[in-house]
């Protein structure tokens, strides 16, 4: 690691996980109160970037008043005889972790969704200016990807040119995400891996087929890849992905023995296309959280943006803390956003067939990908608020599920369910089509090992499997 003397705040590994809470914070840029701010990565020709320049276009920290939150844009252009189109995504990913190298840094998501929050504690020490950041993050770069001979970084805080910038990078993003829609995954043997998030979530895993994203969504297959081939010591790596054990659910030989391998034994299998069984893990920074809601038999799916309780009554922010930390957790799975246009989408669970309400903010990235004939049958938050008006509404408008939804609702059919039929047997993803879904293994079976068993009351039996119960209030009343 290059040495960082001169700097006002200290720099390196020991600071990655810092939290800086509201009190503790001086200002903040990006983040839920700022609707633009983003970060990209350039690969330029050599001769169009100045190495160790840091340029600020706006307001500095000085400049700025303190508690405030500010629209940011961070701009790397880098050089490098191997530096390729293809390394823009990997290397802007790393900006989190080494953002977060910085004493008095806390750096959370990527792309469009950045959060930065600066301590009053390295203010105080004289960090006033944004340059000593830049100047961190290329020491930082150029020491653990050799491969960039040149790197040259650009705030913008001026709000107008934030925004200018922020268009152009969607459009980056866009064209990124798109060049990996025409490959499939039988078109290649080799799959890649990204380790990079075990700093926080150990056992996490992610696998970039060309059909699934990552789950954070800054990287997909070519990304992976062009990482791997450049940084063999890093955190991508190749999985081949061995043989096909199920094409539905998108298990292979192969990953299941790498996912195995660095999870270091916590996850032995991987279903890539489901959220039940073995899902793929999910650790923190996944932009959309894809939600099971019993009572009909669906999926919710929220984004990082929605702010508001979602239709089960719970926010993002309570149901990430049940999705994340790299434990396979049936029922709630972080994807990428790029993930509703694969082919595969949530194949073996039923795919569109499946989804039942999406919050506004997420309609509006993916509208795209949405099939013409759900439109009109998919709830956001602005048809179904609760589970009841859901399920009105699924059935009014002639929802997939809505057969099924009436099925559940009678009494008859679930008074005289034997206690074994509510433990419904594994599904096999022939018997989940796209518009007639069946009901999942949301329970395990009766004798899966580490189940909790509720006895049965009433001719009913509830099991719960490496569930999290989470209880906000207790109140205790004296009668
Ligand atoms: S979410 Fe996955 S692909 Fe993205 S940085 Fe983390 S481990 Fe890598």
């Amino acid at each position: 690691m290059s040495s960082f003397e001169g700097f006002p705040m200290d720099v390196g590994p020991v600071y990655e996980g810092e939290r800086i809470r509201k009190e503790d914070m001086y200002i903040e840029f990006g983040g839920p109160k700022v609707d633009v701010k983003c970060e990209l990565v350039l690969a330029m020709p050599m001769d169009e970037v100045e190495d160790g320049k840091v340029e600020i276009v706006g307001p500095d920290l000085k400049d700025l008043k303190e508690g405030g939150s500010y629209p940011l844009a961070i701009v790397i252009y880098t050089a490098g005889t191997k530096v390729e189109k293809d390394l823009e995504a990997v290397i802007e990913r790393r900006i989190h972790d080494f953002t977060n190298y910085v004493e008095g840094f806390m750096h959370l998501n990527q792309r469009y969704d950045i959060w930065i929050r600066l301590s009053k504690k390295s203010v105080k020490k004289g960090l006033d200016s944004l340059k000593w950041w830049g100047l961190a993050l290329i020491r930082l770069f150029k020491s653990a990807m050799p491969f960039i001979e040149k790197m040259q970084v650009t705030f913008y805080t001026d709000p107008a040119k934030v925004k200018e910038v922020y268009e152009q990078a969607l459009e980056v993003y866009k064209a990124r995400d798109a060049r990996v829609r025409g490959l499939r995954d039988e078109d290649v043997d080799t799959f890649y891996g990204c380790v990079l998030c075990q700093s926080f979530a150990p056992q996490h895993v992610c696998v970039i087929p060309p059909n699934r994203v990552s789950l954070c969504g800054a990287m997909n297959w070519f990304d992976a890849r062009a990482a791997a081939n450049v940084d063999p010591k890093g955190p991508n790596f190749p999985i081949p992905k061995g043989k096909l054990i199920d094409p539905i659910k998108g298990e292979y030989e192969g990953v299941n023995k790498v996912v195995e391998e660095r999870s270091l034994g916590a996850n032995k299998r991987f279903f890539l296309y489901s959220a039940f069984g073995s899902p793929h893990t999910s650790c923190g920074c996944f932009e959309c959280i894809a939600f099971y809601i019993p009572e009909v038999d669906g999926f919710g799916v929220v984004d990082r943006g929605f702010k508001e309780p979602t239709v089960n009554g719970l926010p993002f922010s309570t149901m990430a803390a049940q999705t994340g930390g790299g434990i396979q957790t049936e029922g709630f799975l972080g994807v990428g956003m790029e993930y509703f246009r694969s082919p595969k989408f949530f194949q073996a669970d039923g795919g569109w067939g499946r989804i039942v309400w999406i919050c506004s903010t997420l309609w509006k990235r993916i509208e795209d990908a949405i099939p013409e004939e759900l439109k009109d049958k998919i709830a956001t938050e602005n048809d179904a608020r609760d589970i009841e008006s859901l399920k009105k509404f699924l059935v009014e408008r002639g929802h997939p599920l809505a057969v099924r939804i009436k099925e559940m609702e009678a009494p008859e059919v679930a008074a005289a369910a034997p206690a074994e039929a509510a433990a419904p047997e594994a599904a096999t993803p022939t018997a989940v089509p796209a518009q007639a879904a069946a009901p999942m293994p949301f329970m395990p079976a009766p004798t899966a090992p580490g189940a909790i068993t509720i006895p049965a009351v009433g001719g009913l039996r509830v099991e719960l499997k490496g569930a999290k119960i989470r209880i906000d209030k207790i109140v205790i009343k004296k009668q």
